[in-house]
Parts: structure tokens; sequence; C-alpha cells
């Protein structure tokens, strides 16, 4: 039976950017599977920035995480070995594995991989970052066309193909991100009707130039002073999406409250969060529809992918110092 790697929370980085020292690696022999079990090879580990969240145990929509633990993430996994009827050596499985090279499981939990696509998407555009992108957007957003949308952290996995579905949907889209480049990227290779490079200043003036009628949704996915100028130029009526809060990584503790909130009232709008989780039953249908839109030309999608199960902290470390280009996902 293999020995398998494994990486295990070491420190819970609270009041701090995630480092390698929250992080420890060990060696474990892996048992062979008992009768119903499998043993199961990970194949790609897929990144979130809410994985620092789940290190803190700020988040209560998931189990705590305790020192030892196996570190908590998404995976793509071949069977190996199977002695659980349905399963059969070569088949792929998605889960919440955790950073593991090799492990036994009894199949909960466990989805098969069917999909048209290559098998990592159901990491991405098919994934939690689909899911996240189509259900932010139309339940919480509410889109109508003719719509500003104004998306934060926008050449990212989730931001990207928000913007992209807010295209679809008839809205102008227009996204914020990180430099030149990944302006250049979303306006010409994703679609997007202009881009605004944060990092540039003045915020709010460049958002204010671009929307001079205001922004009707705001999709936020980085939050302090980014979600502050966004919300000073609301129209009346706008939908505030709070998806993710990246920027809180950059202080680690909790970020200050937005000073333009009053805004909110002065514009008639609302703002909401979601735990995208909430709709997992109708998840099948949307895949089917991203799935179609992607096989039509209409939408696409971009990973990132690191190599080597030894470089998985460093990989997660990418999405807070904004290296990653798309979903990240590591190849094991
Ligand atoms: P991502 O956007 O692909 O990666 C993170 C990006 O955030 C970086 O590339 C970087 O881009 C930007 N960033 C990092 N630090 C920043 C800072 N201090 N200020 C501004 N931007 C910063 O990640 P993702 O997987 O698509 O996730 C996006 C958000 O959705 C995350 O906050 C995640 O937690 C959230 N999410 C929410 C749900 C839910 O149910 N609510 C579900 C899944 C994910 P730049 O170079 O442009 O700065």
């Amino acid at each position: 039976m293999p020995v398998t790697r494994q990486w295990l929370l070491a420190g819970h980085p609270k009041g701090c950017p995630v480092e390698e020292s929250h992080f420890r690696q060990a060696t474990v022999e892996v048992r062979g599977p008992d009768e119903g079990e499998m043993l199961l090879a990970t194949r790609y580990l897929g990144f979130d920035p809410a994985q620092k969240g789940w290190m803190e145990n700020i988040a209560d929509y998931v189990a705590p995480m305790a020192i030892g633990d196996v570190m908590r993430g998404s995976a793509i996994s071949e069977v190996m070995v199977s002695r659980r009827p349905g399963f059969a050596p070569g088949d792929l499985v998605l889960g919440t594995t955790g950073w593991t090279e090799w492990h036994i499981s009894d199949g909960a939990g466990l989805e098969r991989i069917e999909t048209t696509l290559p098998p990592t998407a159901m990491l991405s555009i098919l994934g939690t970052t689909g899911m996240t992108a189509w259900c932010g957007l139309f339940k919480r957003g509410q889109p109508v066309a003719g719509d500003t949308v104004l998306i934060s952290g926008a050449a990212g996995a989730t931001g990207s193909v928000v913007g992209q579905l807010a295209r679809i949907a008839g809205c102008r889209a227009i996204g914020i991100a990180g430099g030149a480049e990944k302006c250049r990227w979303l306006v010409e290779e994703a679609g997007f009707d202009a881009a605004i490079d944060y990092k540039a200043g003045n915020l709010s003036g460049q958002i204010g130039a671009l929307c001079p009628g205001g922004v009707d949704v705001v999709f936020d996915n980085v939050g302090g002073g980014v979600l502050d100028a966004m919300l000073g130029n609301i129209a009346t009526g706008a939908r505030v999406v709070i998806c993710g809060g990246i920027s809180r990584n950059e202080t680690g503790g909790l970020p200050v409250g937005p000073r333009n909130y009053f805004n909110l009232v002065f514009r008639r709008a609302s703002m909401s969060g979601f735990i995208v989780l909430d709709w997992a039953s109708e998840f099948p249908e949307i895949r089917t529809r991203l799935e179609r839109l992607i096989q039509a030309g209409r939408l696409s999608y971009r990973e990132d992918i690191e190599h080597g199960f030894e470089n998985a902290p460093s990989t997660l470390m990418r999405l807070f110092a904004g290296k990653n280009r798309g979903k990240q996902l590591l190849k094991l």
C-alpha cells in the first residue's frame, strides 16, 4: 500500500496573512480499502480565498479546523482500487478531500466527474467558481438588460465569469482588477466593456467617469476600500452583492466598515451576502447551462495550473498576491 504525503494545519492565520509556517507536511501509510471503500489518488487540487477563512475558523458555514487536521480543500481524484460497487479504477471523482496525495473513501460526498469539458472544469467553471458567479449574479444581483454591472476581483476565477454572464444577459460589464495587463485581458479576451486598474489610484473617480448614470449591480469579491468606492457610485435601486472580501488578507483582521454605506439609503439600494452552497440542489441544472454556453463559444474560462504537491501552500498564497490568472489549480 502507498505512503502518502499530507499537508496539515500548523497554525491559524489570525491577524496575519497566510504563510508557509501555517502548514506542516506529514507522511503517513495508507491502509488498503475495506469492503465498500476505494483507494483514491489525488490528481488536482483547487484553491479558493475562502480557505484562509476556514484556517482561521471565522466561517461558521463549515466545521472548524483544528491544528493537525489535513488542510481542507477541493480535489479531483482517480479511483485506483475499488471495493465499492459502482466505482471502477480509472473513474474520476470530485470532493472536498483535502491536501493529501492518497486517501481512502467510502464514496460519501464524492461526485463522479461526467462532463464533455476537460475534467478540471469541475473544479473551476462547472464547480464552485461557476456556481458562485451564476448564483451571486442572477439570484442576488438580478440584472436586467441595459444595467451596468461592476465587478471587483474581475480578472479572477469568479469575477471573470460574472462579467461574461452579465454581458450575455444584455448588461454592460465593467471590471476592476490590479494592473494594466489584467485590465487589458478583461477587455480584449474576456469581452468586458471596460476595465479599471484599482492600483492606478482614484478608484471612485475612475468608476464615476465610466458609469455617469451609476452602477445598477455591484458584485464584490474584494471588500474594504474597493467596496467603499463602488458604494459611492451606485444607481437608484442598485443591488450590491457581497461575494467575498479578499482584501481582508492585507491586514489580517476584519476591515473597517464601508464609509459610503449610507448611499444605500439615498439610492434606495440593497446589499446582501450569500453562501453558494445554499443553492446546491440547483447546481446540476446550472452546470448544464454553463456547459452549453461554453460549447456555443459564448463563455470562456481560464485555469492557472501549478505543479507539485509540495507547492500546495505557496499555490494558495498566489491568490492573495494576485498572481493567479483564472482558477488556481495544482496538478499532482
Ligand atoms: P480569484 O478572484 O481568482 O483570486 C483572487 C484575486 O483577488 C487575485 O488574483 C487578486 O486579483 C485579487 N486580490 C487579492 N488580494 C487583493 C486585495 N488586497 N485587494 C484587491 N484584490 C485582491 O478567487 P476566486 O476563487 O474567484 O474567489 C473570488 C471571491 O469569491 C473570493 O473572495 C472567494 O472567497 C469568494 N467566494 C465566495 C463564495 C460564496 O459562496 N459567497 C463562494 C466561492 C468563492 P488582482 O490582481 O486584481 O488584485
